[in-house]
């Protein structure tokens, strides 16, 4: 071993620059950011040879003096803090100091700037060497521009890592959409070998916005996205997020941002993850645009060199408000909802006491579209007291208080979201017809979907309705099947079936939910035995009682291959758009479609 001896700071910085500089979009994230933080509203790039050979960021932000130039280059040298007080609260999206200081060691960089009060601009020149850069005046506007040429000459290592041209500049492009998609008002021009190959224009209204959003993430992620705006306390909530029959197969349309900085955390991944819960197909990802502001006091974004992770001191409340938020949205997913042309604002339930008293918003009250246009449905289908009873029977029928509603705003002469029924296809499809068009139903997928719904509500209020069989029903099966669910007796008691073991190889039925009473009761129980029997490592008994829940509906729904009457179609109908999440099956396949009737003249090219 060598005596201790202290590192050259060209050393120092390289060995600095290893945790951040890793591939020329990290420079290019670095140098963006400074740009963002001088005020910048135009920030143009020029990338050669996927930015091995080039990157030149040019900004109109506030500039560098002179007299600082030196020092911008300097390890541990920052404008943005000055005490442990303004470490504790960012507002910026550097502070560290030593970007710069490590790219120009890495690199032969070149700076050249000009602050307002200013007669001329300055230009600093470093080659990657120990030798002092030198300072030269120059013509340059307001703002700054820096130029980063031959990344990694001086460090072989690093260039090996280096993947080819197109992959690098695949990380640059992706790299300036995340940032665009966030910094709204800024114009940015991104080119590649001297051809421009994107061109975000600085977005203001809110129609500029969603266009930038398009530009982004696709025309189809803006057709199916609801877009939020949730305020609570000290946390804010905004910006677009898909309904669940837009999902991926990767989470690669996922976007988070903490005060303008873009995040990867686990945290608020599992937070969404979690709200999507009901409605998504297990191995589908959901894909959101979503931005938190907290106050920077709550949120410590000194963990991860790259600050590509933030820490919340109150990370149980910020896990909640999203999740809740999210939830919440799409549980507003309901036939008369319309992604864009409604935003989704609920109450805001701001206190003044902070963060610890975080109330969570109630989503406003489900049933506020049941309206039956019923003199015309009582021509076009002439109900009588008799048909009325059958709904009241069939499984379809919605709770009482729905018929209720349903018999009282008979008044209101609008057609309903989803419309009137007009026949059955194949046994399986409802067609309803509706303001605008036709509406197509999946019945079996829909009302899983009501039932599901509806046995959760219930769970909620602990009012699951348990009925009696006036025969107890014993159903023999394997001694393991019968020891799980002996195990389980609680979990079925909380779903509202009440099941004992009569013999090693025999359980007996005696309760079941109501929703239930005309189902298969014995396929029933054997499949959630299945279920638990599949699920025994997640131990978590929500966990459990939702696939129950997802089980028991299945069984309660009525089956394809079902003749429904028109009053028990329309009964679904109405009872679907008083429904959470009704939009999508248990499986987060849709339950329903429409063609508007532009759509049909489409398809039978009218009108042209
Ligand atoms: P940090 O951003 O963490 O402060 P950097 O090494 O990235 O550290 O930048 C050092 C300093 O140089 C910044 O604090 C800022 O004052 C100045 N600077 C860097 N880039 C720009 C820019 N594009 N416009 C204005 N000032 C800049
Ligand atoms: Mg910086």
């Amino acid at each position: 071993m060598l005596r201790i001896q202290k590192l050259s700071t060209l050393l120092s910085n390289q060995i600095a620059a290893g945790e951040v500089i890793e591939r020329p979009a990290s420079v290019v994230k670095e140098l963006v950011e400074n740009s963002l933080d001088a005020g910048a509203i135009k920030i143009e790039l020029d990338i050669e040879n996927g930015g091995s050979r080039l990157i030149r960021v040019r900004d109109n932000g506030a500039g560098i003096h002179a007299d600082d130039l030196m020092l911008a280059l300097n390890r541990h040298a920052t404008s943005k803090i000055v005490d442990l007080d303004d470490l504790e609260n960012i507002h910026t999206l550097g502070f560290r100091g030593e970007a710069l200081a490590s790219i120009s060691s890495v690199s032969r960089l070149t700076l050249s700037s000009r602050t307002a009060d200013q007669q001329t601009g300055w230009q600093i020149a470093t080659q990657g060497t120990e030798s002092e850069p030198v300072i030269n005046p120059v013509a340059h506007p307001q703002g700054t521009t820096i130029e980063v040429r031959d990344l990694f000459f001086n460090t072989p290592a690093r260039k090996k890592f280096l993947r080819t041209e197109k992959t690098e500049f695949d990380h640059i492009d992706e790299l300036i959409k995340r940032i665009a998609l966030s910094s709204f008002g800024v114009d940015f021009i991104l080119k590649h070998n001297q051809k421009i190959v994107r061109h975000y224009r600085a977005a203001h209204s809110d129609r500029e916005r969603l266009q930038r959003v398009e530009s982004l993430c696709g025309a189809a992620f803006v057709e199916s996205a609801l877009h939020m705006e949730v305020e609570a306390n000290d946390l804010k909530l905004s910006g677009w997020m898909a309904k669940p029959d837009f999902s991926r197969s990767q989470a690669d349309l996922q976007y988070f941002y903490v005060n303008g900085r873009m995040i990867r955390d686990k945290l608020v991944s599992h937070a969404v993850r979690q709200a999507y819960h009901d409605v998504m197909y297990g191995d589908r990802h959901p894909a959101f645009v979503l931005f938190l502001e907290i106050s920077p006091e709550q949120v410590d974004v000194n963990v991860h060199p790259a600050k590509h992770e933030v820490r919340f001191r109150e990370s149980r409340l910020v896990h909640g408000f999203v999740s809740r938020c999210v939830h919440d949205a799409l549980a507003n997913v309901r036939p008369n909802i319309d992604s864009f042309s409604e935003i989704y604002v609920p109450d805001s339930t701001k206190t003044q006491s902070g963060l610890s008293s975080y109330v969570p918003h109630l989503a406003p009250a489900p049933v506020q579209n049941i309206q039956e246009k019923m003199a015309i449905y009582h021509k076009l289908h002439e109900v009588t007291e008799n048909d009325v009873a059958l709904v009241e029977a069939s499984d379809c029928s919605p709770s009482v208080s729905e018929k209720n509603l349903l018999k009282t705003q008979c008044v209101h002469d609008d057609v309903p979201p989803l419309g009137y029924a007009l026949a059955q296809l194949k046994n399986i499809y409802i067609l309803a017809e509706n303001k605008e068009g036709l509406v197509l139903v999946d019945m079996h997928a829909a009302h899983e979907r009501v039932m599901y719904e509806k046995l959760k509500l219930q769970f909620s209020n602990r009012k699951i309705i348990s009925q009696p069989l006036l025969i107890p029903l014993m159903i023999n099966l394997s001694e393991r099947e019968v020891n799980y669910i002996d195990e389980h007796q609680q979990t079925f008691r909380q779903v509202g079936m009440i099941i004992e073991r009569i013999g090693t190889h025999a359980i007996v039925v005696r309760e079941v939910p109501d929703l239930l009473r005309d189902g298969h009761i014995e396929q029933l129980v054997r499949d959630m035995a299945a279920d638990l029997i599949e699920n025994q490592k997640s131990s978590r008994a929500m966990d459990a009682i939702d696939e129950l829940f997802g089980t028991i509906s299945c069984h309660a729904a009525v089956r394809a291959q079902r003749k429904l009457t028109v009053p028990e179609m329309n009964a679904l109908l109405r009872a679907m758009e008083t429904t959470n999440h009704s939009g999508q099956c248990n499986h987060g396949r849709p339950t329903w479609t429409k063609f508007s009737m532009t759509e049909l003249d489409k398809l039978f090219l009218r009108g042209r």
